[in-house]
Formats: structure tokens, sequence, C-alpha cells
């Protein structure tokens, strides 16, 4: 097996999967077949939707077909030359209570009938349990898994090793860490069904991102029953490589229609919002004059559309470093997404550590939520770790954001960079301007054209928490630097007098000078002339005693 990345974005990635038929390109949904009652062919999913896997269940396979997915194998059977994966009957364990097959028979078959992708039949935690229970299932999960190795014969299949734990973070991490040990090509989210299914996306951050931080990065992920386009971006975000979804066809046997943004009843439709070859040229009402099973085949076909064109829209994004922008566009379509955005918040240095932070275009910052941002959360830590104010530099000069970038090359800084033309020189060599701007917080003149301090836009005003964010990064740089004197050049306008309040406190803490100049655009050049005096004052105290 290879999984090879192409491209990353956030811990997103683009990636080839080999498997024994054909490879994949990540990330990937496999629509789930069903084959006593399947809407849409095998064989038309490939050649018209472009799918070039699909998920069938060897449980069902086995109950309803026995022996002869085996005898055909099970791409003829199927009639599908692309990647078939199997799963094995824990989603009947988690809603039956039990399968009527063991392991190894389960296991024999997908061996049998060939499967690209198998799994092995792990115990689904579920959500209503206890965590006893719950610990049960990841034990008896880990068992299974290693009696696995024990008995399986073939070598060409992709084996998916499950990892459960259920909402219990410390058993997800657990069975993360033991599952890893094994060597299983792909790794999986056990059972999140119902909890996607009760909106809780805010849970199912924390589960995917404790099951990713304990497995090894170049296995691919995959969650289970992951079907809706409004959340692909966040499951793809947080480095889930591959998806299932029965929700295609489900949904459409209930006349609900899927987009980007959300669900519709078709009979709430009056207009449709898609272009796809089904909904062009057709308007709601004739759709819902239709049989039931015309209305059926309609929906899960347009349905699969809309996936299939917000994977791609997905895979722009990871290619353009704007996936970002595209998630949260998509997290304002439901709260509950909103909630799991904002979740993010906890894993910022994780995420941080895996995403690429030099992208090639400028980010656009929105809201506080964008403060969890890689590139944001990579500046602050690198500013922390490894920048120092300039040798000489004893006054830091604050100067607010400025609206084009590079600031120091503003229309709005001229002014100032000719006061500090005029002072002494003394002065001058003393004085160390920073900006300070959200959403990196503090950004030293000398580093103002790093990527991407001005490669972005930012929309104002800023929500409150941006400025207080703002405010903190510009303490704690006065904090942990050595200057003698903050000079604030203060724009009330924008920053509400936090930023000097944090300032003020700061320098009384340290025991420095601190100083502030209201901006005011009616009284420029009285502005400037206090500036002057106040930088141009004596300096002697300041000396440098080194
Ligand atoms: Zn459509």
């Amino acid at each position: 097996m290879s999984f090879e990345v192409k491209e990353k974005d956030i811990l997103a990635r683009i990636g080839k999967l080999k498997t024994k038929t054909v490879t994949v390109e990540t990330p990937l949904l496999f629509p789930v077949i069903n084959p006593s009652i399947q809407p849409i062919s095998p064989k038309r999913l490939k050649e018209e939707f472009g799918f070039k896997a699909i998920i069938t269940n060897a449980y069902i396979l086995l109950k309803r077909y026995q022996n002869k997915p085996i005898e055909q194998g099970l791409h003829s059977f199927l009639n599908f030359d692309g990647a078939v994966m199997t799963d094995s009957g824990a989603y009947q364990i988690l809603v039956y209570g039990n399968v009527e097959v063991t392991q190894r028979e389960i296991v024999n078959y997908q061996e049998g009938i060939g499967s690209d992708i198998a799994t092995i039949l792990d115990i689904p935690t579920g959500w209503k349990i206890t965590k006893d229970q719950a610990t049960e299932t990841v034990k008896e999960t880990l068992r299974r898994a290693k009696a696995f190795f024990e008995n399986k014969k073939r070598e060409d299949i992709l084996w998916v090793g499950p990892v459960q734990g259920g909402r219990y973070l410390d058993l997800v991490a657990q069975s993360a860490v033991e599952m890893s040990k094994l060597p299983f090509q792909i790794h999986a989210l056990g059972s999140p069904t119902e909890i996607m299914e009760s909106y809780r996306f805010d849970v199912l951050v924390d589960m995917i991102l404790t099951a990713k931080m304990h497995l090894p990065v170049e296995r691919p992920f995959h969650l289970f029953g992951a079907g809706h386009p409004v959340m692909f971006s966040l499951a793809v975000a947080l480095g889930c490589d591959l998806f299932d979804s029965a929700a295609y066809a489900l949904y459409a046997r209930e006349n609900r229609y899927m987009t980007e943004n959300g669900t519709w009843r078709l009979s709430e439709l009056d207009f449709f919002p898609c272009r796809c070859p089904k909904c062009s040229g057709n308007k709601p009402k004739e759709i819902w004059a239709m049989t039931a099973k015309e209305r059926e085949v309609f929906l899960a076909e347009h349905n699969l559309h809309v996936c299939q064109a917000e994977l791609n829209r997905i895979k722009q994004a990871i290619r353009d470093g704007r996936l970002w922008e595209h998630m949260e566009m998509r997290a304002h379509g439901h709260p509950a997404l909103l909630s799991a955005l904002k979740k993010l918040k906890n894993y910022e240095n994780l995420i941080e550590k895996q995403s690429p932070t030099v992208k090639r275009s400028g980010l656009f910052f929105f809201d506080s939520y964008d403060l969890s941002r890689p590139e944001v959360v990579h500046y602050r830590n690198r500013l922390q770790e490894y920048y120092s104010q300039p040798k000489n530099a004893l006054v830091l000069l604050l100067v607010p954001q400025t609206r084009s970038k590079p600031f120091h090359r503003a229309r709005e800084f001229k002014k100032i960079k000719q006061v500090l033309k005029g002072l002494n020189s003394e002065s001058r060599r003393a004085i160390h301007v920073c900006f300070y701007a959200a959403p990196f917080g503090v950004t030293p003149i000398d580093l103002d054209e790093v990527y991407p301090l001005s490669q972005h836009e930012t929309a104002l005003p800023l929500d409150k928490e941006t400025i207080d964010y703002v405010a903190e990064q510009v303490a704690n740089y006065v904090k942990r630097s050595k200057y003698r004197e903050v000079v604030l050049l203060h724009d009330p306008q924008n920053w509400n007098g936090i930023v000097k309040k944090a300032l003020r406190k700061m320098c009384l803490l340290k025991q420095i000078p601190f100083e502030h100049v209201n901006l005011d655009v009616k009284r420029q050049k009285a502005i400037l002339t206090r500036l002057e005096i106040i930088l141009n004052k004596n300096r002697a105290n300041n000396r440098d005693p080194s």
C-alpha cells in the first residue's frame, strides 16, 4: 500500500491511495451501495458521477448472497471496476446489539470476495453508554484487532483498524495508541454516526483530533457515516481523508434535498439552488409530481452531484491554501457547526504543528474565530520564541495598523516617518517602531513584509475578542522585551482604549514610563508635534548602561 500526500492545508491532504484495483485520490467519498435496494448502479456512479470508489456491507452480502460474491468476485458481482471497500457489520452491532457472524468468518469472507479495503469486526462504542461499557468496547476491539493479524491470509487488501472510545476521550486516546501499534494501513473513527445525527459536531472535533494525535500521520483516516456536504470541509480540515455516505440515498427516500449549506424538504422548495444535470431545466414542483420511485432516484442523483461538487471545492481550497475560509463559510450553515469551529481553539497548537503556514495566497480574516488559524498561532509562537528587539532599541513606538500594507509603506505612516526623520540622532537610534494589528498582534517594522503579515485582509471594525487578543499580544510583547519606555499612538476609534489599558498596566508592572498620543484626524498637526516632543526628549536617562 502506498499513501502519498500531494498537497496539504490545515490537517487536510490531497493524496493518492493505491489499492489493489486502482489508485484513488483523497479526500474521497465512498457512496454506500446496498445491492438489493440500490437507486443508482455502481457502474453509473463511476461513469456519470465520477465516484472511483464505493463501500458496501460485507455482513449484508454474506447474509443475502452467501457465496455468490465469492464465486463472481466482488467487482464483477457489483459491476464496478473502481475500488471497493467493505464494512464488517459493526454498524449492525450498533443498531441491533449483535450480528450472527464471528470476526473470523467476516474476515475470511472479505478476503474471499476480494475487497480492496476491508474492516475488522470491531465493537462500536456508541453514544449513550457508561464509561465501563465503553472501556469494554475498546478492549474487545483491540483483542479482535490482535487476533485478526494472526488469521489474515491475503496481503493485498488494505485493512481498517477502527478507533473506539466514543465520547470518552481518554479511551479514544488509549484505543488510538494501541491500534497504531498494529500494522493496519488505514484507521477509522468507530461509529460516530449517532454523534453526527444529534449534531454534536463539537464532540466530533474532540473525538477526531484525539484519535488523530495518537495515530501515525502517514496512515489515511476514515470517518464512518459522514455523508453530508455541509460538514465535509470541517472533517477534511481535521484530517479525515476518507468518508462514506448512505445519506444521499436515505435522504432521497425521505424527499430531502441536500445542499452544501444544509437540507431542504423537496415540498418546501420553490426554486432549485443547484445547476447539476438533474436540477438544470427542472422545477421542484415538477419533481414533486413524479412517482415516489422516480423522485427518489432524482434526489439521490442530485444529492450525489452536490457531494461531489463540494469535495471538488474542498480540494481546490486545499490547493489554494483557503480551506480555513471555506470551512468557516460552511460553519455558518448551522450553529452546531459553528460550535465545532469554536472548539478548534482548544487544539490550536496541535493544528499549527501539522499545518503548512506559508500559502500561495493571502489570508482573509473575518472575526475572532480566525485567531485559532494555524498562521496566527504560528506567528505568535515564532515571535515569542525567536524574536527580540533590535540591539539599540530602548523606546518602543507602537503605531496602529494601517489600511494598506505593508504598514511601513502606507500613506498614514508617511507623516510619522517624517517625524522620526526630524528627530535628533540619539532618539532616532533608540526608537523601534512596531505596529499593533489584527490578527497577528505585534508586527515589528523589520518583519513587516514577512508572509503573511502584509498578505491578509481583515474585516473592520474588529470584534471585541480580536481587540482583546491584540491587546494581550502587545502587553506580552512588552513584558518579555527590554524596552525602557513605551509610546503608544492611540487610535481610540478602532481600539476602544483596550490596547492602551493593557499597555499601561504592563508598563506599571515593569516600572517603565508609558506615554500615549491620541490620534485624531482633525488635529493631525498638533498630534505630530506632540509625538515629536515625546520622542525627542532628552534620553540621557534611558541610555543603556552596557
Ligand atoms: Zn442538483
